[in-house]
């Protein structure tokens, strides 16, 4: 028997005296109520009645619940985890019973990452599970497990980024659990995908599943992702390779390959497992392929084995039609490359002749008949298509004409449990006017007086300063690392200050530090503020106001431009503390994840973007910064707009005329560089002028509560989540009802659906 299939027939061996004295009888008692087993497997989390009914929901004949599909997901365990939560709470260390000893283990001291996201939208999917498993809405998530991530990033003060696998252990990963096949326990459930290879042979690609957990924190609902693993010996060697790296963009095939397996596979997760759900939710199009799935099975139930044969045309656009109500569909970006488009001659191979004629049928690109476009096919077949924020739907109608009137929008969230920092959680738990905030972020809402608490503007400032320490010293140590590891490898220090002489001081938390990770891509402008360093240093120099820049972020590994502006953030290190007399000090941290975002996010002191308007769809960690009471500096771009309260919440600057195709481009020299860098220059005295100046501070701290009072009760998966349950037409629990419609009633992000 492998390891990773917990049993619960084996015999407890001796346990030490010391960890039988230790339990009380109640802790061990409520650890018991943590286990639960059902047909695939023993799960550790939750209890036997929340499996069950959670389970129940899923497979119920009725079909109330939702499948989600999405090509990645980030819920990484180091920034949200309830279980091991509970079980610090109630200090077990050790059990008696094994297999509830193992679990344990796993959970207190297992790898807590699961590098299967690359971005924003990973993130974002992690975030809706979570919030649909606290606002208890049945739904499973589906997604591609790659047992070599997305990659982690080195960064070399000359090469700029040097990508490597991110090698993890999904056997080791608490919260993970590989499937059982129920007719024979001792092996994995196994799900079979049909494919062709690129020589027009038949094939077969077979996945184990896992399952993640996203518990909520009563830990009395939690939502299945069920992840697909087609690192099996059954899988075709190159199937397996494909399916290593998430978004594997080595060749065209790969990258079809990638889609058809997330694709392809969700008809067959959903028969293995049971699940019901109507509607099915794709987040972005890389999941469309089980739109082949759905057609076919209903061509088959119609016309039986022969379907191929006797289906017509119109048959199959009925059957699309009808396919189509099931489908909801979340489009998430205007720029191009985040289109899937493909070459009929490499998507049409990997499917049967029949696959192919639906696709000719329903996907050929409308500019270029030799082309599949998979974006514009889940424009036409679903009963929904929503945009991420106001500005987004404005802009996809536009990109999307003959679909314009069944665009809508609803504006992005962030998990609010998950991007609080530890310190601002303890506040907000302290004072009653936000008293139940972690179920119910809506309250913050009616925080107004707030503003006029000195007790809480003191104990904000406290803390966003244990935020702000956390932050800089974990620069200061990467800073010191870096250099004595300057001679052990073939690695340069990426930053500038890690040559500086030993005894000079690195950052100080007192510093004004302005905050900027995410993904490096060319729209995103990641180096926009140091467009004229002339004009930013003086701004510093002429009144002494020390700033530190804190940088992170990664470029897809084939994307070079993204690459260039690591390399053009790491050039300017040097001329910029120069240039400020050591006043300004830029960093760049590499390996950005979740846990270095919520440390930014949270110790920062401001949070820009940057971004080329409108080409930021949504943009996501703004709302972290949020969450946190840390105003924003922005593009008037993505959710910045509905964000953005006169000034109240934090500063815009840049273009923010109107929007048309010629804004879409992402040409450098259609970037604005000028323009936009100008704009910047502009409000940055005013911002440092606010922090630094005692008199003035108090507007600072201002701007902070009003992040809390008007952003925090929006911008969060909860809201979002309510918008999307009037999409998905959901039969609810009376008392889930009424909470999806309070979360409503706060705010509509498309007034004319
Ligand atoms: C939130 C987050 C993102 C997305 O940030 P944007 O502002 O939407 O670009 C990307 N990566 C990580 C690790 C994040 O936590």
């Amino acid at each position: 028997m492998k390891s990773h299939l917990p049993s619960h027939n084996k015999t407890t061996p001796q346990k030490p005296a010391k960890a039988k004295a230790q339990l009380s009888a109640d802790s061990k008692h409520r650890i018991l109520e943590m286990l639960a087993t059902n047909r695939f497997g023993t799960f550790f989390g939750v209890s036997q009645k929340v499996l069950d009914s959670v389970w129940q929901a899923l497979t119920s004949p009725n079909g109330e619940s939702i499948t989600y599909i999405s090509m990645e997901i980030g819920a990484d365990l180091d920034v949200f985890h309830p279980v091991r939560n509970r079980l610090r709470h109630l200090e077990i260390t050790e059990h008696p019973d094994e297999t509830i000893n193992r679990f344990l283990q796993m959970y207190l001291q297992g790898p807590l990452k699961i590098p299967n996201y690359s971005g924003g939208l990973g993130i974002l999917a992690g975030d809706t599970l979570k919030s649909f498993a606290d606002c208890k809405i049945p739904v499973a998530g589906i997604s591609l497990l790659y047992r070599k991530g997305y990659f982690s990033q080195m960064v070399d003060s000359k090469i700029g980024q040097v990508a490597w696998a991110s090698e993890w252990e999904p056997e080791n990963t608490p919260g993970l659990y590989l499937l059982h096949d129920p007719e024979s326990p001792t092996q994995p459930l196994t799900i079979e995908v049909p494919f062709h290879d690129f020589h027009g042979v038949r094939s077969v690609a077979c996945a184990h599943l896992w399952l993640k957990m996203e518990i909520n924190e009563s830990l009395d609902f939690f939502v299945p992702e069920i992840l697909l693993d087609y690192q099996t010996p059954q899988s075709p060697s190159w199937i397996q390779d494909a399916a290593q790296h998430l978004y594997d963009s080595s060749s065209e095939k790969v990258k079809a390959t990638q889609r058809r397996l997330l694709g392809a596979g969700v008809i067959p997760v959903m028969e293995a497992l049971g699940l019901t759900s109507r509607t099915i939710h794709l987040n972005e199009q890389h999941g469309v392929g089980v739109i082949l799935y759905l057609i076919t099975q209903s061509l088959q139930k119609k016309y039986g084995a022969q379907y191929e044969k006797k289906a017509t045309d119109n048959d199959i656009l009925t059957a699309a039609a009808e396919v189509a109500k099931r489908l909801v569909f979340t489009i998430h970006t205007p720029v191009k490359a985040g289109h899937d488009r493909f070459d009929i001659s490499v998507y049409g191979e990997l499917v049967n002749p029949f696959c192919r004629h639906i696709l000719n049928l329903l996907a050929l690109d409308e500019h270029n008949n030799s082309m599949y476009n998979f974006t514009a096919m889940a424009m036409r077949l679903n009963r929904t298509t929503n945009s991420v924020s106001r500005l987004h739907k404005e802009v996809t109608q536009k990109q999307f004409p003959e679909y314009a009137d069944k665009i809508t929008a609803i504006t992005n969230g962030v998990h609010h449990l998950t991007w609080t920092s530890d310190a601002k959680a303890e506040l907000y738990d302290t004072f009653p006017e936000l008293h139940n905030w972690r179920r119910d972020p809506s309250v913050f809402a009616g925080a107004e007086a707030l503003h006029r608490n000195n007790k809480f503007r003191t104990y904000f400032e406290q803390a966003w300063r244990t935020d702000t320490k956390i932050l800089v010293e974990y620069v200061n140590r990467m800073l010191i690392t870096h250099r004595n590891q300057r001679l052990a490898t073939w690695i340069d220090p990426p930053n500038y200050l890690s040559y500086r002489s030993e005894g000079e001081v690195p950052l100080e938390h007192t510093t004004f530090t302005l905050g900027f990770a995410r993904r490096f891509s060319t729209y995103k402008r990641a180096d926009l503020i140091f467009e004229d360093l002339d004009r930013l240093t003086a701004m510093i120099t002429e009144n002494n106001w020390p700033v530190n820049f804190i940088y992170a972020g990664k470029a897809h590994p084939s994307d070079e431009p993204g690459q260039d502006l690591i390399r053009n953030v790491l050039a300017v290190q040097e001329e910029l503390y120069l240039k400020s007399n050591g006043l300004a000090k830029l960093v760049f941290i590499p390996g950005y994840d979740m846990h270095l975002a919520k440390m930014m996010v949270a110790g920062s002191h401001a949070w820009l973007n940057s971004p080329k308007r409108p080409l930021e769809a949504s943009g996501t960690s703004g709302m972290k910064a949020a969450m946190n009471g840390v105003p924003n500096v922005s593009i008037m771009d993505g959710w910045w707009v509905e964000g953005y309260h006169e000034g109240q919440t934090g500063w815009k600057f840049g273009y923010e005329g109107s929007v048309s195709s010629e804004h879409f481009s992402e040409q450098p020299s259609s970037l604005l560089y000028n323009e936009d860098s100008n704009s910047f220059y502009t409000v940055f005295p005013e911002m440092l002028r606010l922090f630094y100046d005692p008199s003035m501070h108090d507007q600072y701290i201002d701007k902070c509560i009003a992040n809390l009072t008007l952003n925090c009760p929006i911008f969060n998966t909860h809201r979002m989540a309510a918008e999307y349950v009037a999409r998905y037409e959901l039969t609810l629990a009376p008392a889930v009802q009424r909470e999806m419609e309070k979360f409503r009633k706060l705010y509509c992000s498309d007034p004319s659906f």
